[in-house]
């Protein structure tokens, strides 16, 4: 089926490719069979890579193509899946498990398939997140470059231990599980808030707490709940002024989880101690480009990174070679049971953001 693939970047091509040819060529696999095909196999899809973001003003660029696929920072509100419906679209395969930027209604009313790839790799996330952590926490980033200029000194790098210090953990599903068991490992203390409790994180010794109660009793808080109209700055003014002095925060999930001027203010007061994001809320601008030789135009953003004691990585949790042959996979699997007209296992409606 031919596909617009939107924000492809060189990694995206590999990775896709790759997926693309071995999806046609089973021989091309673990080696097994003993009687390859004497000609390699024309690839499964017609993808076409472009590197534009997906906008209202490149959704042209789709035109004539029944499925587009699509990554977290593409625009998907409703003028862009209208002109995509225009143009013949019948599929939007999004390369991501969130789904947020995506107007479900809207592409229900536009008869859209929506299909997301639901896990990749928790793992990739996880262990990013703790990465971020203890980076904040012993402040490598620092160390490496201080090092590196002669300079031995360890003025300034004074952490803490992690082991018995209490870790908040918004959000228990697939990554944030994996965080508690990482932490427990740790010799954390571990609370948690959810709707759902995952026996799993109970099972670590976790105490499931109303969200003020986290907030009251945590070192170190880390969200991993998804961002819906119900989760848009959950931490704002009130929910920081309810955390401990000194707190660490850590987002790796949605940027719009964090009101980022309330987080500057409780930063310049002193009662964020650490302030650990790989996602901010207007992101979409700046992420994923190299803009070293231009001016950075977002003032919420620059002063953000005045402060000693934040560290932001560029959504890179997820940038793992597993996660990425994993995304292509399944993204290739997407667009194959469309095009078979099979049922979409990964298909988002307006009925899962209800769930
Ligand atoms: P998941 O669906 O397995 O888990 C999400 C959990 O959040 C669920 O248990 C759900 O019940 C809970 N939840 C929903 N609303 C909540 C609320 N208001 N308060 C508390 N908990 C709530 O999802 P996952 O795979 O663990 O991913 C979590 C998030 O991580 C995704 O939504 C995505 O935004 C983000 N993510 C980020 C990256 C990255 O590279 N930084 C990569 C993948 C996913």
């Amino acid at each position: 089926m031919r596909t617009a693939i939107f924000s492809t970047k060189t990694y995206d091509r590999e990775f896709l490719t790759a997926a693309n040819h071995a999806a046609a060529n089973p021989f091309s696999g673990d080696g097994a069979s003993t009687n390859p095909p004497a000609a390699t196999p024309p690839p499964q899809h017609e993808l076409v890579f472009l590197e534009p973001r997906l906008t209202p003003e490149t959704a042209r660029l789709a035109e004539g193509f029944p499925a587009v696929c699509a990554f977290v920072n593409d625009q998907l509100a409703a003028p862009v899946l209208e002109a995509l419906a225009r143009g013949g679209t019948r599929l939007v395969a999004l390369r991501s498990a969130g789904f947020n930027h995506c107007d479900l209604a809207a592409a229900a009313r536009l008869k859209l398939a929506v299909v997301r790839v639901p896990a990749y790799s928790p793992y990739a996330v996880a262990e990013h997140t703790v990465g971020l952590m203890l980076a904040l926490n012993r402040k490598y980033h620092k160390a490496y470059a201080r090092v590196r200029e002669g300079n031995f000194s360890l003025e300034g790098l004074l952490g803490f231990d992690l082991r018995e210090r209490t870790v908040g953990i918004v959000g228990t599903g697939k990554i944030g599980a994996l965080v508690a068991r990482i932490l427990h490992g740790f010799g954390c203390r571990l609370v948690a808030h959810d709707m759902h409790e995952n026996p799993e994180v109970a099972a670590l010794g976790a105490r499931y707490v109303a969200l003020d109660e986290l907030y009251s009793t945590a070192d170190v808080i880390t969200l991993h709940c998804p961002l819906t109209p119900q989760t848009h700055h959950l931490i704002d003014a009130a929910a920081l002024t309810k955390m401990k002095r000194g707190v660490m925060l850590n987002n790796t999930s949605r940027g719009a989880l964090v009101d980022t001027q309330a987080a500057i203010a409780a930063l310049k007061d002193g009662h964020i101690g650490y302030l650990g994001l790989d996602v901010y809320e207007e992101e979409g601008d700046l992420f994923f480009e190299d803009l070293s030789n231009q001016v950075i135009r977002d003032d919420i953003f620059s002063r953000l990174l005045t402060f000693p004691n934040v560290l932001v990585t560029a959504h890179q949790a997820f940038f793992t070679r597993e996660a990425l042959a994993s995304i292509a996979q399944q993204t290739i699997g997407n667009l194959t049971a469309f095009e078979r007209g099979e049922k979409l296992v990964n298909e988002v409606t307006v009925e899962l953001l209800r769930r």
